[in-house]
């Protein structure tokens, strides 16, 4: 099916800002609560938020084969699960109808009052029940600098990283959407030179600069998705920011890796924004030596150019950008991740969430957590107010941005946003 909605000559009779995130060939999914307390599946155009179920109701869709109750949803798993095919058929009705040219719902006036809402008219839900989340650590660059700051440089990158996109099982009971706060975690560290831990809140919470992707259903227990065909199961990427406690992390992690200093919460922006929507953006991940072994090799462009940001915003002060970096700097792009994830039989559903890891690129204005930007706290990172951090302080505010960016089109992401709010 050819995917009418990118056309980028197309615009809307919905007003759409020249800078906006959300032009008409975005079409991203996501679940709101209306001024009415009723939860739908929805779209945006530039700050217009679209109720697709008003517009199901109103019979728009009846040349799609679709279940009545498919936008009556409190999330969009079931609306995944349909496939790739309904995914682009709904996109590009969505572009018809709010296409420059076509009168008919335009006309509307009863009509556009039920389908169309301001976003400060609804509140955005988490869009998927989340069953299992994956975090990988796929940038090359982040697990350069963590190596090199806990082993030294010569043992930076552990033996097995450069033929696996290594990865652990997080919890999805704690991914949260952005403006919900975050709770600086409590636990167990080894304060530096001391031997035995003591309990406390931790005084280093640090966020983590991700993507993250979701999945539709991809295979039964025992078989493996080839690596041709994983493309097919990305239903599309949102923000991730997976705050991270460095000082409970560092004392609890061997042998087992990351447990409580990672999951106590990770905040996701709430459009997912189609892998669709992002064809024109493609580009190759960087070039992998050692060739990776065949199970993991794969052809043309699969990595995204995605202009990546990390702020802090003091309370009461102004923003201040302390990281730009790029989606396209991982390493192990999300087909290998998907593969690998799958190549021992383990099933993958409608709705799990695959976490890229941190995002670094290759300069130290492109680090893509506290951790790095102030290198385990030696070198404090000025903010705009003249205070200066090593990590993350209470009532904080932390925002991640990203978009695509050519001559003609801006597919963004919105953003993710949370305080950090201090310990109970
Ligand atoms: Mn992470």
């Amino acid at each position: 099916m050819v995917i009418f909605a990118n056309d980028p000559n197309r615009t809307s009779w919905l007003h759409v800002d020249s800078d906006s995130d959300f032009p008409i060939q975005n079409i991203p999914f996501g679940v709101f609560l209306t001024r009415d307390d009723v939860i739908t599946i929805g779209t945006r155009i530039g700050d217009t938020a679209i109720d697709l179920a008003a517009l199901h109701q109103l019979g728009y869709f009846d040349d799609i084969p679709l279940t009545d109750d498919i936008f009556l949803q409190d999330t969009l798993n079931d609306f995944i699960a349909d496939g790739r095919k309904t995914w682009r058929a709904v996109r590009n009705k969505v572009a018809e109808i709010f296409d420059n040219n076509n009168t008919v719902l335009k006309s509307q006036t009863k009509h556009k009052d039920t389908v169309l809402y301001s976003l400060d008219e609804i509140e955005m839900q988490l869009p998927v029940l989340v069953g299992d989340y994956t975090d990988f650590y796929a940038s090359r660059e982040h697990a350069t600098n963590v190596g090199t700051m806990f082993r030294g440089k010569d043992n930076a990158l552990m033996p097995n990283w450069l033929h696996l996109p290594v990865g652990y099982h997080g919890r999805s009971s704690s991914i949260i959407p952005s403006d919900i706060p975050v709770r600086r975690p409590k636990g167990q560290t080894l304060p530096p030179g001391k031997e035995s831990p003591v309990f406390g809140p931790s005084k280093a919470v640090d966020f983590e600069l991700e993507m993250a992707f979701i999945t539709t259903d991809a295979n039964d227990l025992g078989e493996a998705i080839p690596i041709n065909e994983a493309e097919d199961y990305i239903f599309g990427l949102v923000l991730f920011n997976d705050w991270s406690a460095r000082d409970i992390q560092r004392w609890e992690y061997m042998p087992l890796g990351p447990f409580l200093g990672k999951n106590f919460a990770s905040s996701i922006s709430p459009w997912i924004v189609t892998l669709d929507a992002l064809e024109p953006f493609r580009v190759h991940s960087p070039k992998q030596e050692p060739k990776p072994l065949k199970y993991l090799q794969y052809e043309g462009p699969k990595s995204f150019d995605i202009h990546l940001e990390a702020i802090i915003k003091p309370e009461g002060a102004n923003e201040t950008v302390v990281s730009k970096s790029n989606f396209k700097y991982m390493y192990w792009n999300m087909v290998q991740q998907l593969t690998h994830h799958t190549v021992n039989g383990c099933p993958v559903h409608s709705g799990d969430m695959m976490g890229s890891g941190t995002i670094s690129g290759p300069t130290p204005d492109s680090y893509g957590s506290m951790l790095e930007l102030s290198w385990k706290g030696e070198r404090p990172v000025q903010l705009n107010d003249g205070t200066e951090r090593k990590f993350i302080n209470d009532n904080d505010t932390v925002i991640l941005r990203g978009y695509c960016k050519n001559e003609r089109l801006r597919i963004g992401f919105g953003e993710v946003k949370s305080k950090l709010l201090a310990a109970l």
